[in-house]
């Protein structure tokens, strides 16, 4: 008998990395967002059907106005979806009141925008704790260490927003968006105001979290060089997803 056979019985699958990868995380079924503005009806999303697996890093690229933000917006619970399906970890995000969907996207998303939307009278280590604090659970020096330290920002977390780069203030957006080990991050345009460089040390500490920590990402860019961070893309136009679509 093999030292193998005596340790695992020859029944059990042997253990895969891809075992890990095949959950969806995120789900959509012909998913409509319409908005009211006055008495005109703008169709945003007009029968999404999207899937993300856990450990994925997706970027959905698409011209402007095709609707990216408010797929993004509503898988992520800041949006109430029309009509269809969006499930979140198995939670079914349509079927929610707002109440619901705030706990949800505490707890499962981290959001990342092209604007930082930091608060310009906390520190850097402010804006990340305060991320912890609203969770619920508190601050937890453990994971503040090591996100912060993934993310070079240890020299600066007594800088306010208006004392740190573009660079770094997303970096903190980063932090505050993973500190609380979401499920999911949703970046709208993360590198959008930065330069060249900057968008460069964002995108590779993007899939730096995706490697090595399985963070999955779905991130927004209208730029090629971006999307080639990611592990897959899909492109949007007219509300609807053309293709990228993972087959079954
Ligand atoms: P993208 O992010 O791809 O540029 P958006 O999701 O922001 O696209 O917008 C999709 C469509 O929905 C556009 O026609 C836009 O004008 C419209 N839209 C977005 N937000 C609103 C809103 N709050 N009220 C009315 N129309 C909106
Ligand atoms: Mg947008």
């Amino acid at each position: 008998m093999s030292i193998t056979s005596t340790i695992r019985p020859p029944t059990e699958a042997p253990f895969s990395t891809r075992d890990l990868r095949v959950e969806p995380i995120v789900v959509t079924e012909n998913l409509w967002k319409l908005y009211h503005a006055g008495k005109v009806e703008v169709p945003a999303l007009r029968g999404v059907n999207f899937k993300v697996l856990t450990g994925e890093f997706v970027s959905v690229m698409g011209p402007s106005g095709c609707g990216k933000s408010s797929l993004l917006y509503v898988l992520g619970g800041l949006a109430q979806a029309s009509r269809g399906h969006v499930l979140v970890d198995g939670n079914d995000l349509v079927n929610m009141g707002d109440a619901e969907r705030t706990k949800l996207r505490r707890h499962k998303i981290g959001f990342v925008f092209q604007r930082f939307n930091l608060l310009p009278t906390l520190d850097a280590r402010g804006n990340i704790a305060i991320a912890q604090h609203i969770y619920g659970d508190g601050f937890d020096p453990h994971r503040f260490e090591v996100i912060t330290k993934m993310l070079g920002l240890t020299d600066r977390l007594k800088h306010r927003p208006s004392e740190m780069s573009g660079g770094e203030q997303q970096r903190v957006a980063i932090a505050r968006a993973i500190v609380n080990e979401p499920k999911i991050i949703l970046a709208d345009e993360p590198t959008g105001n930065l330069d060249t460089q900057n968008s460069e040390i964002v995108l590779s500490m993007l899939s730096q979290l995706n490697k090595e920590l399985g963070q999955t990402i779905v991130m927004i860019t209208h730029n090629p060089e971006a999307a080639a961070y990611s592990n897959r893309v899909v492109h949007m136009r007219d509300g609807v997803i053309v293709d990228g679509v993972p087959a079954d």
